[in-house]
């Protein structure tokens, strides 16, 4: 079990599921980080009593500072203080928790500081995947999935002797608050119908991610990276009630499952306590009251996002990482009430076709990309 952790966006929905589970561990917290939230971040340096804690900016560290004066908590903020973060001396563990591609550099500083990751940030993976493992190989860090699907096949997968025996992984996704609805019916939805997802209650970016279907996209390019696997063996399934984490099918035809109530923090556990399993608060499932459990196929004709990220994941190169960096963009729009919910899907698309395609990027390149995939969605979204 790991002894001290580093939280990368402790005041969200992921770092307030980790601290929960961490207060009842015998594990310390090195370095906490928040965007703007002073008040909460305040509150958890009260509780946890870090080493660091970091804002966003300037001005909200300084708030910090004073709010937090008798701590001997150290205040600081920016890129900087998340990579100070990530690599504390101190943390043998750093939770990636942030959201968005803003957990890129953190998380490569973190690996080449050997901290083993329990990686939440799935952004990081989709736009930068192959250089993230390279460096994870290289530095022989250990990436722990805290994305509820890839902990379950992680899970599956500790049953299997070797990567060769696995035909397919079946990533269960469900469906989100517009499952069963077509174009027409969705051209109409809007932000307030996108929030509500029926079974997981999440930050607002990966929220309407599920609404689009897009987050299943990140996922399966998440797996290709985390697993090693060509996209033709990863695919999706639905599977409204979200009490099969995912599958694993072996070459024998034997398809291994993970399954449990839906609470995040069974993965953010495991990714401390890993290769152990100890006690966790979650609600046991009582497979004689969960219903029946139905699974069908994702309609991609409705949810085109869940096709781009599939073309995106086949052509490689910067195509993930400008996919993801347009996604970025436009769901903030969408969040500020500024375009509608197709837009997302049409702004995606745009940015991929139209910003230039490198095939083996540096990460200068991604970072260009993601830049210039922006760029395209506020050009593009301004009417
Ligand atoms: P939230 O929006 O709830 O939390 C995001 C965190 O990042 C907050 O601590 C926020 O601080 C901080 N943050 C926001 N902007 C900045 C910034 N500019 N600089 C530094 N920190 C910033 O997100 P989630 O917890 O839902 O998701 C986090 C990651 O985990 C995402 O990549 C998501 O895809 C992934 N994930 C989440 C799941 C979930 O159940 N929520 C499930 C699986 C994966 P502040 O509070 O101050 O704004
Ligand atoms: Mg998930």
């Amino acid at each position: 079990m790991v002894t001290s952790v580093s939280i990368l966006g402790s005041t969200g929905s992921i770092g307030r599921q980790s601290l929960d589970v961490i207060s009842r561990m015998p594990i310390r917290i090195s370095a906490l980080t928040a965007g703007s939230n002073v008040a909460r971040m305040a509150e958890q340096c009260r509780q946890f009593r870090p080493d660091l804690a970091v804002m966003a900016t300037e001005e909200a560290a300084m708030e910090l500072r004073s709010v937090i004066a008798d701590l001997p908590t150290k205040v600081t903020w920016g890129e900087e203080g998340l990579i100070e973060a990530a690599t504390m001396e101190s943390a043998d563990c750093v939770i990636t928790a942030v959201v968005g591609m803003l957990g890129l550099k953190p998380t490569l500083a973190a690996i080449r500081a050997g901290k083993r990751i329990g990686l939440a940030n799935k952004e990081t993976l989709v736009c930068a995947g192959e250089l993230v493992m390279a460096e994870a190989e290289k530095y022989g860090t250990e990436i722990v999935p805290v994305d509820s699907e890839h902990s379950a096949i992680f899970q599956c997968l500790m049953g299997v002797g070797h990567k060769r025996e696995v035909r397919r992984l079946i990533l269960t996704c469900s469906g989100g608050p517009f499952f069963g609805m077509d174009r027409e019916q969705l051209r109409s939805v809007t932000k307030a119908d996108a929030l509500k997802h029926p079974n997981w209650k999440m930050g607002a970016k990966i929220t309407i991610d599920c609404a689009t279907l897009m987050n299943k996209g990140l996922e399966v390019i998440e797996a290709m990276r985390l697993y090693r696997l060509p996209l033709e063996q990863v695919d999706v399934v639905i599977h409204r009630q979200s009490i099969v984490h995912s599958f694993v099918e072996c070459v024998d035809g034997a398809v291994m499952a993970q399954m449990g109530t839906p609470d995040m923090r069974l993965p953010i556990q495991l990714a401390l306590t890993y290769p152990e399993r100890t006690a966790c608060p979650v609600d046991r499932l009582d497979l004689t009251k969960c219903g029946n459990l139905s699974f069908c196929e994702p309609d991609m004709e409705a949810f085109p996002c869940l096709a781009l990220a599939r073309q995106c994941a086949q052509k490689g190169g910067t195509a993930c990482s400008v996919m993801n960096g347009a996604n970025e963009a436009a769901v903030a729009l969408f969040l500020e009430d500024k375009i509608g919910f197709y837009d997302i899907y049409d702004l995606v698309k745009g940015a991929v076709d139209v910003v230039p395609f490198i095939p083996d990027p540096t990460l200068e390149q991604i970072l260009e990309a993601d830049r210039l995939a922006r760029e395209y969605v506020f050009r593009h979204s301004v009417n």
